[in-house]
Order: structure tokens, then C-alpha cells, then sequence
């Protein structure tokens, strides 16, 4: 972990033994390969949050499956393609419901969160979307 004026940085892996394919839901402990993968999080002290991540990439063991890796995801951490994890989601979603747009990304900095009403108003566009199942 770094602390630093504006930001505190922390550098992570998971240390689960297996981890469940997010196509096929297949748990697999093969790895293909390991790469970094940085997110941000809800702030802590005034500061914002980097998640350095030292993520998985698992050869599925599905062999009916389309695809034959995937990357690991955690739980309430990370999602596909995700770049904040799911409760710096969360609030800022809360932001957007009660703030709209441009007011809460004004609030958002005041919170040392960097985002723009844009993402904002995506983020509200998003809930009346359908979800994508595995
Ligand atoms: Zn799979």
C-alpha cells in the first residue's frame, strides 16, 4: 500500500484456490496467464482509491464451452471490462439518482471521485437496462 498526497494506492491478487468461469460458470485452477488490471475505489480519507490488481486469466475446463480461458472475476470486487469496483459503482449510482448529472458530479469531486455528468447519467441510463446473464 502507498499513500500519497492525493491517492492511496494498493496492490493486490487474489488468493483463491479456484474461481467459476463467468461464461459457463465452470470453476477452473489452471492458469493461462497473469496481467495487471487497475480500478479505482471509493475513497478512503479524502483520497482517491487505485487498485493495482494482479489478475488471472483461467483455462476454462468447460471443453463444450465457445471459449477456452476467462478472465477471473471477484466477487463485489470486479466485473468484465469493469474499471471501478462494484461499490465505487454503487455510490456513484446513488450520486446520479439524487444529484443528476452535473450537480453530482460537482459533488463527486468535492468527494475526491473523478467522473463527469456523462458517466453520471450513464450510470442511471444503466439500471433501466436489461442485465446480461453468463
Ligand atoms: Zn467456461
Amino acid at each position: 500500500m502507498a499513500i500519497e498526497d492525493t491517492k492511496v494506492r494498493l496492490v493486490m491478487r487474489s488468493l483463491a484456490v479456484s474461481a467459476a468461469c463467468p461464461d459457463c460458470v465452470q470453476r477452473s485452477s489452471r492458469v493461462h496467464c497473469y496481467y495487471q488490471r487497475h480500478l479505482t475505489d471509493r475513497p478512503v480519507a479524502g483520497r482517491r482509491v487505485r487498485l493495482d490488481l494482479r489478475a488471472r486469466r483461467l483455462v476454462c475446463g468447460n471443453d463444450r464451452g465457445s471459449h477456452r480461458t476467462s478472465a477471473e472475476q471477484i466477487p463485489a470486487l470486479t466485473r468484465r471490462h469493469a474499471r471501478r469496483t462494484d461499490a465505487l459503482t454503487a455510490q456513484l449510482t446513488d450520486i446520479a439518482l439524487f444529484m443528476g448529472g452535473r450537480a453530482g458530479a460537482r459533488l463527486s469531486g468535492r468527494m475526491a471521485i473523478t467522473t463527469g455528468k456523462d458517466t453520471l447519467l450513464g450510470l442511471i441510463r444503466a439500471l433501466a437496462a436489461p442485465q446480461s446473464g453468463p
